[in-house]
């Protein structure tokens, strides 16, 4: 048996944080205590904070079809980088993975190489409804309301519909695009001569994605499947799903980090790498986005990691592809946040461990619990360090956060009771399917 321990660090138990050792055997939190013996392998977390390790719920690793943008050991390591331990990795590969037997081929793929665990999200297509009911262990369904990266599209609402239908079925849960393809469509022949990254957020503007988010929301309320709106990144839609939470049933919503923290000002400065689906919104929506976090109507922060090379970034507005890498900072980021008491490291706990576990039924992870698979993050809230796109560990070598100063930093990244990432290197850990 391997066995590792952590001692005295300020542990997050039950949402608050307690000064404890962790005994970790084999792949498993054997013992939180005030006072373990020492293991074979041990870590000094004195003044240290140690998290659950974090769940990134709607991750792009490119695998199967676009391995050039990244794959799943960059996509791992730029995890372990990032203090995530577990990553749902979305289907619009090149082919979407839209069918059972190419899931069972990408779990093959993926299993090989993924240093961190993994769920994987079902493609839905406006005739596969079939494949969905007879898809098993996946996170979700990815519905596409609008087109982005991939050819993965269901746009028309009574295939939505079906679409609820077979998610409530199986019990899945339906991660939907919200944004609407014909009004995409529409702007983009009116903006057509036009070009430059300010086009962005008038083509795919705020009342594309509230007007997809409204009809994903009635048609929720009509079937009563489980929904979860991915990044919302508007005041509109966050104040939608609000209301429908309001009036109960099984509805979740993601906000990003380029959504939090960026306003499409950020254009001027790196031109077309800010092209993003959703786009960077107004300072307006930025702040609302901000607040609504703060103030509880969020239930989880992913990243949409979605990397493409610095080579196809910077083309023409219309030539380049939208995505922007992002796993290897969002914690840092929302830690700098608490750092200025704009919220409790707790919360940090909450929207990037619990909630997604919770969510997507992810089991024996997402908290500190004996019996629970020994994936921790220990975190320095005392380092401040700076962002550097070359410096990352995903293909795509950039960031739209470079120079951002950072206070707080990723010390040891530790999947399935193995030390993945440790001050700065990468170790060798491998990861684990989690449904
Ligand atoms: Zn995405």
């Amino acid at each position: 048996m391997s066995r590792l321990s952590i001692h005295n660090g300020l542990v997050l138990l039950n949402g608050k944080f307690e000064i404890k050792d962790i005994l970790i055997e084999d792949e498993i939190i054997s013992k939180i205590a005030d006072s373990v013996p020492k293991a074979e392998q041990n870590i000094d977390a004195n003044g240290l904070h140690v998290f659950p390790g974090f769940i990134d719920a709607h991750v792009h690793f490119r695998v199967p079809g676009a391995e050039h943008k990244e794959d799943w050991k960059s996509g791992s390591k730029a995890a372990l980088h990032g203090g995530i331990t577990t990553v749902l990795d979305m289907p619009n590969n090149a082919p979407g993975i839209t069918t059972v037997e190419l899931l069972e081929k990408k779990r093959e793929i993926v299993a090989k190489d993924a240093m961190v665990n993994y769920g994987m999200f079902f493609g839905a297509t406006a005739e596969n409804t079939d494949e969905i009911r007879n898809a098993e262990r996946i996170a979700g369904v990815k519905v596409y309301m609008g087109s982005s990266t991939g050819n993965l599209l269901v746009d028309k609402l009574k295939d939505i519909e079906k679409t609820f239908m077979a998610c409530k079925d199986k019990d899945f849960v339906a991660a939907v695009h919200a944004e609407c393809e014909h009004m995409i469509s529409e702007n983009e022949s009116a903006l057509k001569e036009e070009t430059g990254i300010g086009l962005h957020n008038k083509i795919r503007n705020p009342e594309v994605a509230a007007a997809a988010t409204k009809d994903a929301l009635e048609l929720q309320k009509k079937i009563g499947n489980k929904l979860h709106v991915c990044h919302s990144s508007t005041n509109a839609e966050l104040e939608l799903v609000k209301k429908a939470k309001n009036r109960g049933g099984n509805i979740s919503v993601e906000v990003c980090p380029h959504h939090i923290f960026l306003d499409e000002s950020i254009g001027e400065k790196i031109g077309t790498f800010s092209r993003v689906n959703p786009p960077i919104r107004s300072r307006q929506d930025q702040q609302a986005v901000y607040k609504h976090l703060q103030n509880g109507s969020v239930d989880l922060v992913s990243t949409d990691h979605a990397p493409h090379t610095v080579e196809e970034k910077k083309q023409d507005y219309w030539k380049s592809p939208s995505g922007m890498p992002g796993i290897e900072t969002v914690i840092p980021l929302l830690l700098n946040e608490a750092s200025k008491d704009a919220w409790s490291l707790e919360k940090i706990g909450e929207w990037c461990s619990n909630a997604p576990a919770r969510i997507y039924g992810i089991e024996k992870r997402g908290a500190l619990e004996e019996g629970n698979y020994a994936d921790v993050t220990i975190v320095d809230m005392g380092k401040e360090w700076i962002v550097k796109g070359a410096d990352l560990f995903s293909k795509a070598k950039w960031s739209a956060f470079e120079g951002f100063p950072l206070r707080g930093s990723i010390e040891y990244t530790i999947v399935n009771g193995e030390i993945g990432f440790e001050q700065g290197a990468i170790k060798k850990c491998s990861g684990k399917e989690v449904y």
